[in-house]
């Protein structure tokens, strides 16, 4: 789950990361008040979850609480790369003196953490990377160790930022260990001209993996921010993941459903999500999913790859019969049984004779059509 900027502000406030005072408001009226509390100039900033809001004019800086109104009303409601903005947040202005960038994040590709940090802040880190990499230092954290003072001083030293950074740095790693992040990026953190260094921005990923151990986080969640398809799976308790191809995927268990994505791809077409049924694959649950997939626009064929085991492949032909009934089939469905009892499955499906559905013996021949009737 990826945090809102004033979310992230929260998380680093609790573990000592210096940041300054804000608030949070949605109605350009309530900027007044905010403005006032922050002694009248504040710093007017997008709520949303994509970077770049400086550029697209969702970062103003507010003399008074008048001015501040008008950038509010100005600010929400404004669309920043597909994103809307229902919040802004007000914050006590820094006189910048200096901008930094760092960030931790999990290094898959080497098995470790790694630190991030230039002296090149504010601006885009991408493009830093691209044409200056000898400006952004990436240093291996060893999860062991975490980044320790030491540490934090050879990070400060590899990316030349100021020697006041070593304590945010060590306060920073506290957040992403303590809170289970997998990613913490403050870019910029700056130095004002009176020599403090405080995180003005940050982004925070969090690990949805490790959100058992973190009951308060289900408070950061925010209705509506993510794929709305996603959300209704969820809230029906399906594993879903939208993708954007054009063949839907139904499996039971995670790895069929993966070797599945791939067949398809040898295929020549593109899978449109990845939906595991897990064990059950009850009528209830073969008419969520495919109500689920059908609802995808990109969806042009839908792929049902099953292997019966526990629950047996009539149960599941069974429940793709019911499921025809409550939800009406407007694509066609390919429809792979295998494993327990597939031939009494195959002998149901083939008594609903429904025109849209289309059995196949083999998951390669069933990828096969299924990615056909996607193109055509
Ligand atoms: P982003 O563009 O979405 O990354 O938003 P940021 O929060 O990073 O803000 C963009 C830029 O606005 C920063 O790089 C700063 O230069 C500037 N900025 C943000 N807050 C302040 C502030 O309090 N004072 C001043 N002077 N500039 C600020
Ligand atoms: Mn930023």
């Amino acid at each position: 789950m990826d945090l809102h900027e004033y979310q992230a502000r929260e998380l680093f406030a609790r573990h000592g990361v210096p940041v300054l005072d804000a608030y949070v408001v949605d109605e350009p009226e309530a900027a007044r008040e905010a403005a006032r509390l922050l002694g009248g100039r504040a710093v007017v900033k997008a709520q949303v979850k994509t970077g770049g809001r400086g550029k697209a004019g969702g970062v103003r800086l507010a003399a008074d609480p008048e001015e501040a109104v008008a950038h509010a009303s100005r600010i929400l409601g404004m669309d920043i790369k597909g994103h809307t903005v229902g919040k802004v947040m007000l914050a006590r202005t820094a006189d910048i003196e200096e901008e930094f960038y760092v960030s931790y994040l999990l290094d898959r590709t080497n098995r470790t953490y790694l630190a991030m940090a230039s002296s090149e802040g504010g601006m885009d880190i991408e493009e830093v990377a691209a044409t200056r990499p000898g400006a952004l230092a990436r240093i291996p954290v060893d999860p062991a160790e975490g980044v320790t003072e030491d540490k934090a001083r050879e990070i400060v030293t590899a990316a030349g930022l100021p020697a006041e950074a070593v304590p945010v740095l060590v306060a920073l790693w506290q957040v992403f260990t303590e809170e289970d992040a997998l990613l913490v990026e403050v870019n910029p953190l700056v130095r004002t001209i009176d020599g403090r260094v405080l995180a003005l921005d940050g982004k925070i990923s969090l690990d949805d993996s490790a959100r058992f151990r973190h009951p308060a986080h289900s408070a950061y969640e925010t209705p509506g921010d993510g794929d709305p398809l996603e959300a209704s799976a969820k809230a029906k308790g399906l594993n879903y993941v939208k993708l954007d191809g054009s063949v839907g995927i139904i499996g039971n268990g995670a790895g069929l459903v993966m070797s599945t994505l791939d067949v398809v791809a040898r295929q020549g077409a593109e899978p449109a999500n990845f939906l595991d049924i897990g064990g059950g694959a009850s009528a209830r649950v073969m008419a969520d999913g495919l109500g689920l997939i059908l609802g995808d626009p990109g969806v042009k064929s839908v792929l049902v790859n099953v292997f019966g085991g526990i629950t047996a492949c009539d149960a599941v032909a069974d429940g793709i019969v019911q499921a025809l009934e409550q939800v009406e089939l407007t694509k066609p469905l390919v429809v792979r049984l295998d494993g327990n009892n597939a031939e009494l499955g195959r002998t149901i499906l083939t008594g609903a004779a429904h025109p849209l559905v289309h059995q196949l013996d083999t998951m390669d021949g069933a990828a096969a059509r299924a990615a056909e009737l996607a193109r055509s």
